[in-house]
């Protein structure tokens, strides 16, 4: 078993230069995590980072010790590791100045929302451009105008797995990684359950558990789970007391007491109780 922290390891400080090569790593794990492996050895990642394997290890030793001896690294554990270093699992909201053509195009681009931007605003000094709807993105769910009834009838029809629906902006908005994952938990979902078999009462639980998660967060001062996360980086316990399966990985589930389980998602993680949240025989992804 591989020996790590499985804390981010607070105040430890990355040099710059090692920093800077993890993009590097990240692309290569990418690369990696299509071939469905697990685990990757240090030289494979130094070919395909272009960087020499001693550097590897060293690079990767200061987020923690994530290689399994003889095995390799574990390919989402650190995938996840690195996106959060560099902030990728954050999700940044932005405000598009210019409702051009790139600024349409931007706003239409589908790619930003998968990458974590979300689109909160379009500003233009010329009045005639606004106000400028953005069509594909949907309200939130604390949001008073929220279809209830729309988003179960859309939800179903897609062909996709519960989670991946969740994260679709198109569907519905302000939902990332760590929201899923705790609304999902409190809804007795496993993500991988074909949106198409989500009856109008399951879409209401959900809905249910995301809104109350949401406005847990609201509560604790933060303006979602992910930016919590980053700024107060395990260090007031928020945390460790609040979150029920997102980063608890082996720790026992709030409600039952199984050992809560990480797998890859979407180039991520998703945790979840394997008890609570039984993978559908249908699954999807
Ligand atoms: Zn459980």
């Amino acid at each position: 078993m591989a020996q790590r922290s499985g804390a981010i390891p607070n105040g430890r400080k990355i040099p710059g230069a090692a920093v800077a090569r993890l993009p590097l790593y990240y692309r290569a794990l990418l690369e990696v995590a299509e071939g469905d492996v697990d685990t990757v050895s240090s030289e494979r990642l130094a070919v395909l980072a272009g960087v020499n394997a001693a550097q590897v290890r060293k690079d990767l030793s200061y987020l923690g010790s994530y290689v399994t001896r003889g095995v390799g690294y574990e390919v989402a554990f650190l995938i996840d590791r690195i996106s959060r270093e560099l902030g990728l699992t954050h999700d940044w909201p932005v405000v598009i100045v210019g409702v051009g053509n790139l600024g349409h195009a931007l706003a239409n681009y589908r790619g930003l929302g998968a990458r974590g931007f979300r689109v909160l605003a379009l500003v233009d000094t010329d009045r005639a451009g606004l106000p400028l709807p953005v069509a594909h993105i949907a309200r939130d769910p604390l949001d008073p105008e929220f279809d209830d009834a729309g988003f179960a009838a859309a939800l179903r029809r897609r062909r996709t797995g519960l989670k991946r629906a969740l994260l679709d902006q198109t569907l519905v908005s302000g939902i990332g990684n760590i929201y899923a994952d705790e609304a999902l938990w409190r809804a007795r979902l496993h993500w991988a359950r074909p949106t198409s078999t989500m009856t109008r009462a399951r879409s209401a639980e959900v809905l249910a558990a995301a809104r109350a998660v949401m406005v847990e967060a609201l509560d604790h001062g933060g303006t979602s789970f992910d930016s919590l996360y980053v700024n107060v980086n395990g260090e007031s316990g928020y945390f460790d007391r609040e979150l029920a399966v997102y980063g608890r990985t082996g720790l026992p589930c709030r409600r039952c007491g199984a050992l809560v389980v990480r797998e890859h998602f979407m180039n991520r993680s998703s945790f979840r109780c394997p008890r609570c949240q039984r993978r559908p025989r249908d699954a999807h992804g």
